[in-house]
């Protein structure tokens, strides 16, 4: 009997794949065509309508209901020109992945008349049957009501999926009595914060400007797997990583498949998923093969971080259900192969004003550098402030296999600026005295606009291992993990440096009313935070050793686990710093903490089933059946009286199989045992804690043997796909 790994190398080989390309399309003629657009408003609605959504984006104006029916009108009618017969509030809970409930515009009235109808109650909110979502609490289920209310500053798109059309309201997630339940709801309060604390400093350099945008261009990496393999392993379906199987020999060691050419199978599933993307306005612009074999990336151009938000979200949907057509797995996950690189999703940050200006790129006079300075430094500082909130942003039980890791940015929070930029705080540092009568020549001084430009071009590179670098005009937050929602690390910088600039503003303006020239006082605040900030700053090898010593030296921690990581979220500090910015009350952040960990306890739990599952149904039998093979043999041999040396090999690998599969049964009995001792356990940070330290420390054991087992088992009764077969696409 072929095993069903066999089964599956045939089949895949077998397999007709579908083919597609761009077929001479221009990117311009599809881009946006599913996305109600200004364009779009403008031919569907009245100019009432179009211009009280078009403030309600922008600014957040309230749009009132007999407008918001129109506004329902126009998109419903431009919705069924393209097709669609549904609707969908679509939204972002704290599972992690994207949640749609689908409603038909179709309805009975009184009189027993069928119609199609999408009103502005349809719009504005919904009530989804969300019980089951996480609410840590918050929601008893008597009272099991969660509301989605739309989100006016996110466009509405159509999503097309096996041949049907819905028309999708992004939303924000919120319980009865208002309090988040998903990742949009906080992310736009923090970008309110971020706008009036950034504009209010920016007053110091500029009175024209009146909002300031926050700009997030992740970088998503993943890696592609064939389908049917994938569905040969229980642990790709159910967990979307594999928990056991051996390197191959060719692992990433060749260093070759980093922008090497893309495989043809590949790159038509990217060509598919490109033109999906396009057509729901998500502007992708980069494609290439990432370090480890079988993995890629792709990156948009930057936009205004809710709608980047939204479109990382989108796209890995996309992502999945485009794989589907090509008989191909997408693997999200931050770490689907020990052994060859993780995946992350850089996301890359930064602050535009609405007169044209990048906050975080240098300027071209001084007194423009003096702002982008004054942005820089803050960002520094918000983040020695609170990184233990960065960290905890970015943490899953996904990302704790990246980070520490060696090859993903350490678990330690630091920041990188590069050699030059070093010089210029140094030099602020050093030079702005106390006595401020010295002041305006050493402002002077500092009139360091004219290298700037090129030499960051040359010199903010590419410390890799840095997990927050700046990068000449940005930010790039480097340990968000690969299945991210981008919302919870954005929502913590976001906030963490509106609180910065606020604190920023009350010290400048203190000693101006001291009697202080506003550039003084802006140059000894900017230095002052320079000093105090000093200890995030690290420019050396953040994978090194001596990292780790130095960083608890410096009283930085190293949370290497999420259950630890995720305190942070409770501290006096952080709840200070939510609360104070209006992002959570401290009940929600409770219960966002308490939502996480369970996330991590589920995470881990489903992990142990199906590891026990696969040891003990595939590949114990596999080691068993290859066990009676020896035996036979052995016994064959000395029944027909030939002496031990003719049998004493096959002996040997009889009793070092036998060893291991003594240790997984063994293994796997400890596991399940610590699992239920965790499980009786109410509260859920100790469950968590259990579940980290005493289920999870039996992975790597059973896993040891396991992999041991897949080199001497012979390859025939081998059940589960094997990395080489994975990894190497064909
Ligand atoms: P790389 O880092 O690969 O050399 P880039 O620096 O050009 O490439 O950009 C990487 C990512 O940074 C892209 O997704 C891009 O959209 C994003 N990006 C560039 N400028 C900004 C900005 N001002 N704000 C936010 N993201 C940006
Ligand atoms: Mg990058």
């Amino acid at each position: 009997m072929s095993s069903l790994r066999y089964l599956a190398l045939q089949e895949m080989a077998s397999e007709e794949k579908k083919v597609a390309h761009y077929g001479g399309k221009r990117i311009t003629s599809m881009f946006a065509s599913n996305v109600f657009t200004g364009r779009a408003m403008r031919e569907y609605l009245s100019d009432e309508a179009y211009k009280s959504l078009m403030n309600s984006a922008k600014s957040g104006t309230k749009i009132d209901r007999k407008m918001a029916d129109q506004i329902a009108a126009g998109m419903k009618a431009w919705a069924e020109e393209r097709g669609v017969t549904h609707f969908t509030h679509w939204f972002q809970p704290l599972t992690g992945t994207t949640a749609e409930k689908h409603d038909s515009f179709f309805t009975i009235k009184s009189d027993g008349t069928a119609i199609e109808i999408f009103d502005g109650d349809a719009l504005i909110q919904q009530e989804p049957d969300a019980s089951s979502f996480p609410n840590g609490g918050i929601r008893a289920t008597f009272e099991a009501r969660g509301y989605t209310a739309w989100d006016p500053s996110s466009p509405a798109f159509i999503m097309e999926a096996a041949n049907g059309k819905t028309l999708c309201i992004p939303t924000i997630f919120i319980a009865y009595n208002g309090e988040s339940l998903d990742y949009k709801a906080p992310l736009l309060k923090s970008i309110a914060a971020l706008d009036k604390a950034a504009v209010d400093v920016c007053h110091y350099f500029d009175k024209n400007v009146t909002k300031v945008t926050t700009t997030l261009g992740w970088e998503q990496e993943y890696f592609v797997i064939d389908e049917t393999l994938a569905n040969a392993r229980p642990d790709l379906v159910m967990c979307g990583r594999t928990l056991v199987g051996h390197s191959p020999a060719k692992g990433q060691q060749l260093e070759d498949h980093y922008f090497g050419s893309i495989p043809d199978r590949v790159y038509e599933f990217m060509q598919d998923f490109e033109q999906e993307s396009y057509k729901l306005g998500i502007p992708l612009r980069t494609r290439h093969n990432e370090v480890a074999p079988g993995q890629f990336e792709c990156a948009p151009i930057f936009e205004e971080v809710n709608i980047a938000v939204d479109h990382n979200s989108l796209l890995m949907d996309v992502m999945n259900k485009v794989a589907k057509r090509h008989k191909l797995k997408v693997l999200l996950h931050e770490k689907p192969f020990a052994g060859v690189n993780g995946s992350g999703k850089h996301n890359n940050w930064s602050l535009a004003t609405d007169t044209g200006v990048n906050l975080l790129a240098p300027g071209k006079t001084p007194r423009t550098n003096l702002m982008f300075l004054t942005f820089f430094v803050n960002a520094i500082k918000a983040v020695h402030d609170h990184a233990d909130l960065m960290r905890a942003a970015i943490a899953s039980a996904n990302n704790d296999h990246r980070l520490g890791a060696n090859e993903a940015p350490p678990a330690i929070i630091s920041v990188y600026i590069g050699k030059y930029l070093t010089e210029v705080l140094d030099e602020i540092e050093t030079r702005v005295k106390d006595k401020f009568s010295e002041q305006d020549e050493v402002i002077l001084k500092l009139d360091i606009h004219k290298q700037i430009p090129e030499l960051l071009m040359d010199n903010t590179d590419r410390n890799r291992t840095s997990p927050f670098a700046f990068t000449g005009n940005k930010f790039e937050f480097r340990a968000v993990g690969s299945s991210a929602n981008c919302g919870s690390p954005m929502t913590v910088l976001n906030t963490i440096m509106a609180q910065s600039l606020k604190n920023f503003k009350r010290d400048v303006d203190a000693l101006i009313e001291k009697g202080e020239k506003k550039e003084v006082a802006l140059m000894h605040v900017l230095r002052d935070y320079i000093t105090n900030s000093k200890k995030i700053r690290f420019e050396g090898d953040n994978y090194s050793d001596a990292w780790a010593e130095e960083a608890k030296k410096r009283g930085l921690n190293n949370f290497k686990t999420t259950p630890e990581a995720l305190d942070a979220f409770v501290t006096d500090a952080a709840k200070k710093v939510f609360f104070e910015n209006n992002i959570y009350s401290e009940r929600e952040l409770d219960a966002r903490h308490e939502i996480l960990l369970e996330e991590y306890v589920k995470k881990v739990q489903i992990e142990a089933r199906i590891l026990g599952y696969m040891a003990t149904n595939h590949i114990l039998p596999a080691a068993i059946n290859y066990q009676n093979v020896l035996a036979e043999n052995v016994r064959g041999l000395k029944d027909l009286g030939l002496g031990e040396s003719s049998y004493k090999a096959q002996l040997n690998i009889l009793k070092v199989v036998s060893g291991h599969i003594q240790e997984i049964n063994d293994n796997v009995e400890a596991m399940i045992e610590a699992r239920k001792k965790a499980n009786n356990v109410e509260d859920m940070h100790k469950r968590a804690a259990m579940y980290c330290n005493d289920v999870k420390t039996f992975f790597d054991k059973i896993r040891y043997h396991a992999d041991k087992l897949e080199l001497l088992v012979e390859d025939k009764l081998w059940p589960l796909p094997k990395y080489r077969e994975l990894l190497y696409l064909r």
